[in-house]
């Protein structure tokens, strides 16, 4: 296709943003509680969304179906057959959270659609928007669940393991009040195949300050980030008397912690100056106040640390200098450290030709992009495990997410569809 056809039919296939605006407003109607949104895994609000999405999906005559774990798959078919272009998010939110995280990226792709079927354009390759269930993972304390049950790869023992933390309701009976197919789930069947979508984009708010801080519209994501963390580690010293105690005789477990906080922040410095993606936080510490006093040297400390990078080979390489400086306070201090548990997660890559067709996609619609790493987690993490390409756009967003005052700007909105918009008439031309 030439690109003064591509142009014209983009010129004719503008997203309808009036139906994603009165979406939106539907949604904090229906979902919304004096404090925020709550749209519970499996529970009342995510249906309503669910609903809403297949409501307006039988209005434009999109093809509909759902898996066996009740996420919703609304279709427009392309000129050609072959795996199409995969726009998707999910409909759940954190209790009391906000109306943008999630919902976003599914309102997005049905703007996307929509504005294809009003203008009557049909898209080289079919374009297939997914709304996910379940991604929370406040709800039922696991991550993912509707996107690795799409994929075949919920753990048959997690139906029943898997508790929802507000009322002790299985994920087994949760799903079957949504209706869905509770052999198909236990036996593994997937709902889609990871060659099924040429390309998933998942479409969210920015969960951090970074594109406000630039003023820039859209974040174009290269990884999504993985992480080791020690929930509950502690340091072990010896509690003292405050005055007699000369310095030479102290073990001091408070003063080893932010000896080795100090360190690790230097390490984050000298990583990020070398191009390395890190973060470094040490969310808790603590003595413990049945034991410590202002008159005593502290004997004991708690804290946690939670390192992230996009880099497996980082997070390897910055856990083998944490232990070193461990071993070197340790000894200086004279003090003795216990990480406890170590969880961690892989971080998940973005295809580098899905970043480029985004890319591409942007400079074509003017608009400003740069690109940056996800700190939070994402269905798109599962869906890049799985082999398929994928990619993600960030939108500015006020606020951070997960609360009432979610801020994100229409018109960037507006921005994100085009882009989208732009990328299923460039895709399989
Ligand atoms: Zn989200």
């Amino acid at each position: 296709m030439t690109m003064r056809g591509l142009d014209r039919e983009t010129a004719t296939a503008q997203p309808d943003i009036a139906l994603a605006r009165r979406l939106f407003d539907e949604l904090a109607r229906r979902t919304g509680t004096r404090k925020g949104i709550t749209r519970a895994s499996y529970g009342l609000g995510e249906q309503i969304a669910h609903d809403m999405v297949r409501r307006e999906a039988r209005s434009l005559g999109l093809d509909i179906r759902t898996d066996a774990a009740c996420n919703l798959y609304v279709s427009l078919p392309g000129r050609t057959d072959g795996p199409g272009v995969w726009l998707g998010s999910h409909l759940d939110s954190v209790p009391l959270g906000g109306n943008y995280d999630g919902a976003a990226g599914v309102l997005a792709g049905l703007s996307v659609v929509s504005g294809f079927r009003k203008a009557g354009v049909v898209p080289p390759r079919g374009v297939t928007v997914m709304a996910i269930r379940a991604e929370e993972s406040t709800w039922f304390n696991a991550s993912y669940i509707g996107s690795r049950a799409a994929f075949g790869r919920l753990a048959p023992d997690e139906l029943d393991s898997v508790t929802r933390a507000s009322d002790g309701i299985t994920l087994r009976a949760a799903i079957a009040a949504a209706g869905g197919d509770l052999e198909a789930l236990g036996q593994g069947r997937p709902g889609l195949r990871p060659r099924d979508p040429g390309l998933f984009v998942e479409t969210h708010i920015e969960q951090g300050p970074l594109l406000l801080a630039r003023g820039i519209p859209l974040g174009i994501v290269t990884g999504i980030r993985g992480s080791f963390r020690y929930r509950h580690a502690e340091c072990l010293g010896a509690y003292a008397h405050s005055g007699a105690t000369p310095r030479s005789e102290r073990q001091d477990a408070l003063k080893a912690v932010a000896a080795l906080i100090v360190e690790m922040d230097r390490l984050w410095d000298r990583r990020s100056a070398g191009g390395e993606d890190l973060t470094v936080t040490f969310g808790q510490i603590g003595t413990d106040p049945a034991e410590a006093a202002f008159s005593k040297v502290p004997g004991k400390v708690r804290f946690s640390v939670d390192v992230r990078s996009d880099s497996q080979a980082t997070l390897d390489s910055v856990r083998a200098e944490m232990d070193a400086i461990i071993d070197a306070v340790s000894a200086r201090e004279r003090v003795r450290f216990r990480l406890g548990p170590l969880s961690t997660s892989q971080p998940a890559a973005m295809a580098p030709a899905a970043i480029d067709a985004l890319r591409a996609a942007a400079v074509a619609e003017a608009v400003p992009a740069i690109t940056m790493p996800s700190g939070a987690g994402h269905d798109a993490a599962v869906f890049a495990q799985m082999g398929v390409p994928t990619a993600m756009l960030f939108l500015r967003n006020e606020n951070g997410s997960h609360n009432p005052d979610e801020a994100m700007d229409m018109e960037d909105f507006a921005c994100a569809a085009r882009v989208l918009s732009r990328l299923c008439l460039d895709f399989g031309a």
